[in-house]
């Protein structure tokens, strides 16, 4: 007698339930063994409930469940990869970012993380982190993007990083409806945002739950920036309104200023409208002997 895959599959849970129950590793082990050899869809996974199951097992007293538990999640992983490899998935534009990259040590880690886990690069796949696939291959490359992201020098437990980055991804799809060429462009704006070395509080805003992942999505990209981009910006603004100067305007040479850093009167300045036309001209001063740069009004 033969019986569908989804059956079988729901009838190896049941067991396997009952033999945790009645304290039965050994036998545990054995059912983990038969569903280890179960070829696995997401769809299969989805509606039998098995992956969350068995998933939950990565955490059980007993090592050897634990360890195998780990297997057959990694085994199915792989075979769900595969999966979505064969559909050919529409490809996001990464290459100038840095690729989601497998760590040596990924799956033969067990037990506490140790105290420097938080500075190695986190992704999914080293976090061994699981959660409910999208049915979209591009979503879900999405989710583990923001889960790197949003992992980077984070100490924060993993499932906890996980569901924020569920719901950044769902908070943008909502918004485009679907993953087209303006989700992707968002996305990756938010991805480069947050993984930024200088925009560390952002992450942590969204990690520690101070911002919401729907305020987040709907941010201005002057919204994004950290402080410390933010007096780039204005820094650069200026730079270029020192070297905005037009044909017709001759820098003077003069004494009238004194350099405040070499206390010398040899300065160059040339007069610019950088406001209304009703308010004063800004004078922008370079010192020729140090090349000190200041404006005022
Ligand atoms: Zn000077």
């Amino acid at each position: 007698m033969s019986t569908r895959p989804e059956e079988h599959v729901l009838l190896l849970k049941k067991k396997l339930a009952r033999q945790l129950e009645s304290g039965d590793d050994t036998g545990a082990l054995a059912i983990l063994d038969g569903l280890s050899r179960v070829q696995v869809s997401e769809e299969l996974l989805r509606a039998t409930k098995v992956g969350v199951f068995v998933g939950k097992l990565r955490k059980h007293e007993n090592s050897r469940v634990a360890d195998k538990a780990r297997d057959v999640v990694a085994k199915w992983r792989r075979m769900v990869k595969r999966d979505e490899a064969a559909e050919k998935p529409a490809r996001i534009d990464t290459s100038r970012t840095t690729p989601l990259r497998r760590s040596p040590s990924s799956g033969s880690a067990s037990g506490p993380p140790s105290p420097g886990a938080g500075l190695r690069e986190r992704t999914v796949t080293s976090d061994d982190v699981a959660y409910i696939r999208t049915g979209n291959a591009v979503r879900n490359k999405m989710i583990e993007m923001f889960y790197a992201a949003l992992a980077k020098s984070s100490t924060a437990d993993a499932d906890r990083i996980m569901a924020k980055a569920v719901a950044v991804e769902e908070a943008l799809f909502k918004q485009f409806t679907t993953p087209d060429t303006g989700y992707r462009a968002r996305v990756r704006e938010l991805y480069l945002n947050l993984k930024g070395d200088d925009n560390p509080a952002l992450r942590e805003a969204i990690v520690s739950g101070d911002l919401s992942p729907t305020r987040f999505c709907t941010m201005s990209s002057d919204d994004l920036m950290s402080e410390e981009q933010r007096q780039q910006e204005l820094k650069i603004n200026e730079e270029n309104l020192f070297k905005a100067r037009g044909a017709g305007q001759q820098e003077a040479a003069t004494d009238a200023f004194k350099c405040p850093k070499c206390k010398q009167r040899k300065c160059t300045y040339f007069q610019m409208q950088t406001r209304s036309a009703d308010e004063p001209m800004t004078t922008f001063v370079t010192c020729v002997v140090c090349n000190n740069r200041w404006k005022f009004c």
